[in-house]
Order: structure tokens, then sequence, then C-alpha cells
């Protein structure tokens, strides 16, 4: 969509926001511009020796509740603008969680699908080299996000401890156990999208049993996700990933599709099941089911598709994954819409334990790291709830207005220096 402006969109909510609140442009026009923001050149020489020059992207859109905290994606897609907004509701998703964060998010132009495993490594390594005079333990953390993992995250600590002269874990999260990642940190963003659909469930009085799902993207978000909606007694009609969507009315064995993927470089390709169709792409999203789980990427519902879509509540596992028209005709059709900033905060929260446990040095049980989740998902998810009771708002906005009003009193304190 050529006027597809993400960046646009949120600056409208926040907007919205506060004048919902009644909070005047002056105290929170600091929010309106990202802090501070990078882009780099990255030469990686290939395997066959040829060198190639990779464009990679931070972008620090704020760090007035704490050292800026987000992801870092590599995708095709990815450039300033993404990555701007994608920033910016990293800052509005850490404040409704009530972490000690601002907001940031990263990338790097690239299929990573297309580099061998050195290359990869090549790149991330010179994306660390480039990048490490802003980012930092207190400073800027990242994280996985869209194409990135543990492995990639490792690579990010060992580049920037051997920089610094000093192993220093905390520099990212999201890392292997074996050094200083957290238990339970690798299901929390699905663990989180689900503790959302139980209390949404819960306010309406219903199950989570047998309720029918259809779940776009089998990455880490998407495939965790489904797996644990599905053991809680749900059933997932349709996954979907690149490679083609899979539909099975009797529901799809989730166990082992997930085995699958993770076997297969977390890839559906080549999937079967008895019972089971392909379909292509499109329609998973205009499956008439209970919940549509989007775990993909942004701007996948849209005014091109928004009207055709049958499912009766929205679950945003991805960041982003309606456009702002879609997000006013769903409320107006009276459609729920859990939205992202709530609802996969999972994964940051955890991000934030695994900080903690690394700067503390002591670490802790994955029940503990559970418990602690579920409590934080439900605080969060009651203080959107109420927010949209009292000001008879969508979910979206609420969840704007709990973060804005968190913002503004720090920036107020700060005397407005953001
Ligand atoms: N990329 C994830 C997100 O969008 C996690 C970020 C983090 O853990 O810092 O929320």
């Amino acid at each position: 969509m050529a006027n597809y402006n993400p960046y646009e969109n949120m600056l409208q909510t926040l907007d919205l926001a506060a004048d919902t609140l009644g909070i005047p442009r002056n105290d929170y026009e600091v929010l309106r511009h990202p802090e501070r923001e990078m882009n780099v050149a990255i030469p990686v020489q290939m395997d066959d020796g040829h060198v190639e020059v990779f464009t990679g992207y931070r972008c620090q859109h704020s760090s007035v509740l704490g050292a800026s905290k987000g992801g870092l994606r590599f995708h095709p897609d990815a450039d300033e603008n993404e990555v701007r907004a994608l920033g910016a509701w990293m800052t509005i998703k850490n404040a409704i969680a009530h972490l000690p964060y601002g907001g940031g998010k990263g990338g790097i132009k690239v299929d990573p699908k297309k580099l061998s495993e050195r290359e990869l490594e090549r790149l991330t390594r010179g994306f660390v080299r480039k990048i490490a005079p802003i980012i930092g333990v207190e400073r800027d953390v990242p994280a996985p996000d869209v194409n990135t993992n543990p492995q990639i995250m490792s690579w990010i600590v060992d580049e920037y401890s051997a920089l610094t002269g000093q192993w220093t874990p905390g520099i990212v999260t999201g890392k292997p156990l074996a050094i200083g990642g957290s238990l339970g940190r690798n299901e929390a963003t699905g663990r989180g999208c689900m503790f959302t659909l139980l209390s949404y469930l819960e306010k309406q009085g219903t199950s989570i049993k047998d309720l029918t799902i259809a779940v776009q993207g089998f990455g880490n978000v998407g495939s965790v996700g489904a797996l644990l909606m599905h053991r809680e007694g749900a059933k997932i009609v349709a996954i979907g990933d690149v490679h083609g969507s899979l539909y099975n009315a009797n529901g799809i064995d989730v166990e082992k599709a997930y085995e699958y993927a993770n076997s297969h470089g977390r890839s559906l390709e080549g999937y079967e099941e008895p019972g089971m169709t392909r379909i292509p792409n499109p329609d998973l999203l205009l499956l008439d089911v209970d919940v549509l789980y989007l775990a993909a990427l942004e701007n996948q519902v849209n005014e091109a598709n928004m009207k055709e879509v049958k499912a009766k509540l929205i679950l945003e596992g991805a960041n982003g994954p309606l456009t702002k028209d879609a997000d006013l005709y769903f409320f107006e059709k009276g459609i729920p819409v859990l939205p992202d900033v709530l609802a996969n905060g999972g994964g940051v929260v955890v991000s934030y334990y695994e900080w903690v446990q690394n700067k503390a040095g002591f670490y802790w049980s994955e029940e503990e790291v559970n418990e602690k989740l579920a409590k934080n998902m439900k605080k969060s998810f009651e203080e959107v709830w109420a927010m949209q009771e009292e000001f008879k708002v969508y979910p979206r906005l609420a969840a704007y207005m709990v973060a804005l009003r968190r913002l503004v009193e720090a920036l107020k304190i700060k005397g407005y220096n953001g």
C-alpha cells in the first residue's frame, strides 16, 4: 500500500490518546520525535570472496523511562521508517508493562535465508561494531525479532564483549541459556499472547476450550502461541507461514507441526497430516473462526481485505498487523482487537527478567519466570481494560492512554528533557 506509514499511524493514535486524557501537546511533544537514529553500512566479505555492503538501522525512540529496549529484525523490507514505528511501539509496550525501559528497534535490510551461517555471523558482528557506540546495558539493549534468534544474540554478546574487553551478557536479551539467557524467554511472547487471550475470555465468561483459531505466522510467536493455546483446549484449524497455509476443520495436530517446524529450520514447508488441505495464504485471514491470531508482519489486515475478515476476535502477536483503518473498522463492527502493545509484551517482559538476572548474576527457575510473567500480563491487561471501560474507547487507544500517562508523569518529573 503506497500510503502505508506506520509511524504516522502511531502519531495519530498517540495524539488521540492525549486528547482523550486531556494531556496538552506540550506535555508529550518529545514522544512524537525519535530520540536518536543511526543508519550504518556493514561491509561483509561473502563466502565466494566478493564484498557486499548491507544497510543496518537502530532507532532509539525514547529513553524517558530507561534504556531503549527492543528487537532487531533481519528482513528485506527493513528500513528507517519501519524501524522508527517499531521503536515507538516498544516505548508504548514497555511503559504498559511497567518496565524500566524506553523503546527502540533495529534491523538490517537482508534476506538471511540467502546467507550462509558464516556470512550471517560476519554480518551480525559487523553490525555490532557499527552500533557499539550507541548501545549499552544502561543505554540500549537489543533482542530477537523477525528472523533473528538466540544464536544471533550470542554473536552480539561475544562481539560487544570483545570490543569492550568485558563480559557483558546484559547488552542483549533472548540469549541461549548457556551464555546468560533466561529460562522461559523463548516461549515468552507466545505465552504472553495466550495469557492476554485468557484474561479477555475470563471477562467474557467464556473458555478457550474448543475455540477455533487461525494462526498467521509460524515463527517463534505463532508456533509457541498456537502450541500453548492448543494445550489449553483450543482448536487450531489453520496455520501458515511464508511457504503456505494449512487448514484442518478438525484441528491441526499442533504438537506434530511444532516439532516439524523446529526440526526444519522453523519452516512448515513439506509438512503433511491426515485431513489437512492447503489454502492460499490470503485466505487464512478470511476464515470463519473465533480468533484470528496474527503472528507474522505488519500491515496484514488493511483496507483491501478488512471487510472480508470473519473472525470474532483478533489477537496481535506481531507488531502492527492491522492498519489504522482496519483497527477503526473492527471497532465500529464490534470486533475486539487485543493489541500488540499489550498482547505481545510477554517477550520483552521476560527480556527484562533476563537483563535483571544478568545484572544480578543470579538465575531464576522457569516456574519463577512464568509466574512473574503471568502476574505482569494480568496487571497490564486489567489496567488497559479499566481505561477502556472508563473512557469507552477501543483497546489499542486504551493501551496507549495507559502508556502515555506513565510517560508524561516521568517527563514532567524530568523537566521535559526526555
Ligand atoms: N522483538 C520483541 C518485541 O517486539 C521483543 C523485544 C525485546 O525483548 O526487547 O516485543
